[in-house]
């Protein structure tokens, strides 16, 4: 969180978050969650010192953020009542239905499962919580919330915790956000793992992408300029967005340290992306590019033609 001032997560902010957004919310019902939860947790900290309470209440805020229903929110308020406090899912049930107690017992069954190393362990793990997912999807993306803010916070675990939650983190709960396609939490998730696992090679990639920053910064400004130009005059009328990007740390480090390539060895570190309108106008911007730059063999793919699974 690069010297960001650490929000503390109150009910104020959450029923901010939730005046913000678009959706409709049972404010009464979250309230009365967030006050069963206070109470519930209110003699524990967390390793950071701050109150309990913080945790759902940023792990709810996430999932306002991917505009989750209520019942999510309601659960994720409770995520971590029945687990490690003398609150039941009875009491859950009665007061908040039907829905909410599975979504917290889900959670809470997730939770208990243990990892314990690659392989079978992983594969295992990740089958389990498939079968959970079918049943409430939600189920999976509370836990994702909660493993995120965990990585978030897990500076003020001790060592071997951090790396044990790193490691869990990169080969279980990433590759499921991924799956999910949920690509804001894969990402997030991916880059904590890594800062934490490996975090010499971490900060030797931030330092590279930092010092070729201004090269990147001039040649994304002249080639958008080139291309923008040849378009507007190719295809006139034809709507297009320009994007440019930077290739995330992680997606460095697999190439660097798993693949064993240099860093001047991996094409797509920075990228332009072309968004338009239909296949067709794609496809004509891909010509067009192709005749600009030169393509290298083998290393142009079309997944219009052949997506990825
Ligand atoms: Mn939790």
């Amino acid at each position: 969180m690069k010297g960001a001032l650490r929000v503390l997560y109150t009910l104020d902010v959450l029923l901010e978050k939730i005046k913000q957004s678009d959706k409709q919310y049972d404010v009464n019902k979250i309230i009365a969650a967030y006050e069963i939860a206070d109470e519930a947790h209110s003699d524990i900290k967390r390793s950071s010192g701050e109150p309990y309470i913080t945790h759902p209440v940023a792990v709810a805020c996430i999932l306002l953020e991917f505009c989750m229903d209520t019942d999510t929110l309601v659960a994720a308020l409770l995520h971590d009542v029945v687990e490690d406090t003398d609150t039941s899912l009875e009491f859950i049930k009665k007061k908040f239905g039907e829905d909410v107690a599975n979504l917290v017992d889900g959670v809470t069954k997730i939770g208990r499962i243990q990892y314990i190393s690659r392989e079978q362990q992983q594969a295992e793990s990740l089958r389990k919580m498939l079968i959970a997912m079918g049943k409430d999807i939600r189920v999976i993306i509370i836990k994702l919330a909660d493993r995120l803010h965990n990585m978030r916070t897990i500076d003020s675990m001790p060592d071997q915790k951090q790396r044990d939650k790193a490691l869990e983190t990169i080969e279980v709960y990433a590759p499921i956000a991924h799956r999910l396609g949920i690509r804001p939490i894969k990402d997030e998730l991916e880059d904590l793992a890594i800062k934490h696992l490996d975090p010499i090679a971490y900060h030797e990639i931030e330092g590279l992408l930092s010092s070729k920053q201004d090269f990147r910064e001039s040649t994304f400004k002249i080639i958008r300029e080139r291309i923008e130009e040849r378009l507007k005059n190719d295809m006139p009328g034809v709507k297009f967005v320009l994007q440019s990007r930077v290739k995330s740390v992680p997606g460095i480090y697999r190439k660097m340290f798993i693949q064993g390539k240099d860093f001047d060895e991996i094409y797509d570190v920075y990228a332009l992306r072309i968004i338009t309108d239909t296949v067709n106008d794609c496809y004509n911007v891909l010509g067009i590019m192709h005749d600009m730059f030169r393509p290298i063999p083998n290393r142009f793919k079309d997944y219009i033609s052949t997506p990825k699974p």
